[in-house]
């Protein structure tokens, strides 16, 4: 009964984790009682939390002159954290537009510090990423920011720009998981979990050491990354739920074969639902330039606005969930995450094949 949910996020997750969940709500690990009524701090609970953050650090390969935290308040607070923890009052920060989610980050940044747009493919409708050649870095910025998957837009960078001796953040929230990356070429990565990690309620935060060692700006102590990793992300409650199922969802990537296989695996399925829209002849269209197109995002649209809308409610009636496209471009959008398994792309270039054939 369960169809294929493209949803761009909170998003499918695989049903044996849920299951294993499912099971473990009542009663968990002989404890006589569920993982969300013990408290944090319990070694039941902490041994959880410790083998998530083991098990993350192996799924992603995360070197040990990292910190990694399990917070709250979604990719979007950490947004507002970046400029408070890492540059001084007012100090120039560059960001990279390639859409949507930056111009949040700059949004929640800008109250606290200079904010320089060091690129931006804004003027263009977010259809590429700028080449990083041509990008206007600061010569005294705190950091460069980047999105490296554009979840409405569809963007993705396929190579980590250099930035030179500039600390790199980036706003994995996306795309983390689904391919090999090179962590020690960023000083942040970020992520909420809603999307390969995990249900909504959790942040992943990955921070280079020595940038806890920046005075930042005047904070509360909540908001302070040093703080929380003094603590071990437990400086006030976490959110144990979620924390307990991102480390399901770890260890269940870890069996599939870990980054390597999702990567093949977002290869295979893009290129399906690639294929069906650049063989329509037009009928689909996915304006986002070949080499920087979203494995984990696909944006597209048909000719007009009544068919974009016959085709969500045909899609729906077929069992291909949430496909109706973000507010912001209208149209269609499939978000393949990891969850989402070969048979789901396959169901979707079907359909769009026979959508065409029946509309075109
Ligand atoms: N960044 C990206 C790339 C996203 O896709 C999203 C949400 O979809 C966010 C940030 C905002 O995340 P949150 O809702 O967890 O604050």
């Amino acid at each position: 009964t369960r169809a294929f949910n493209f949803s761009a996020g909170p998003a499918t997750l695989p049903e044996t984790v849920l299951r294993q969940a499912q099971a473990e709500m009542l009663e968990w690990n002989g404890v006589g009682a569920s993982i969300v009524e013990i408290s944090h701090r319990s070694a039941d609970f902490m041994a959880v939390a410790a083998q998530a953050d083991a098990d993350l650090r192996t799924l992603i390969g995360i070197p040990d002159d990292y910190a990694v935290l399990f917070l709250g308040g979604g990719a979007t607070t950490q947004q507002a954290l970046l400029p408070l923890n890492f540059a001084a009052p007012g100090q120039r920060v560059d960001y990279v537009l390639t859409g949507h989610w930056g111009k949040t980050a700059v949004k929640q940044a800008r109250p606290y510090v200079d904010v320089h747009i060091a690129a931006s493919s804004e003027a263009g409708g977010f259809r590429d990423i700028p080449a990083p050649a041509q990008w206007q870095l600061s010569n005294d910025a705190a950091y460069v920011h980047i999105t490296a998957n554009e979840t409405i837009h569809g963007v993705e960078f396929r190579d980590v720009p250099d930035v030179g001796g500039v600390p790199l953040i980036a706003d994995f929230s996306s795309s983390i998981a689904s391919e090999p990356i090179d962590v020690s070429r960023y000083g942040v990565i970020y992520a909420g979990a809603q999307k390969n990690l995990g249900p909504v309620g959790i942040t992943v935060v990955i921070i280079r050491r020595d940038l806890l060692e920046r005075a930042g700006q005047p904070r509360a102590d909540i908001f302070d990354y040093r703080s929380h990793v003094a603590r071990d992300s437990m400086l006030n409650t976490p959110p144990t739920w979620n924390w307990y199922l991102a480390g399901l969802m770890f260890k269940w990537m870890l069996a599939q074969g870990g980054v390597e296989a999702f990567a093949r695996l977002s290869q295979a399925k893009s290129a399906l639902v690639y294929e069906a829209i650049d063989n329509s002849g037009g009928f689909y269209r996915n304006d986002v330039a070949a080499a920087v197109r979203s494995r984990m995002n696909i944006p597209f649209f048909l000719p007009d606005d009544e068919l974009n809308a016959r085709f969500v409610s045909e899609s729906k009636r077929a069992g291909l969930l949430a496909l109706k496209g973000h507010n912001a471009v209208g149209g269609i959008r499939a978000s393949l995450y990891n969850a989402m398994p070969l048979e789901g792309a396959q169901a979707l270039a079907a359909f769009m094949r026979d959508f065409q054939r029946r509309n075109g």
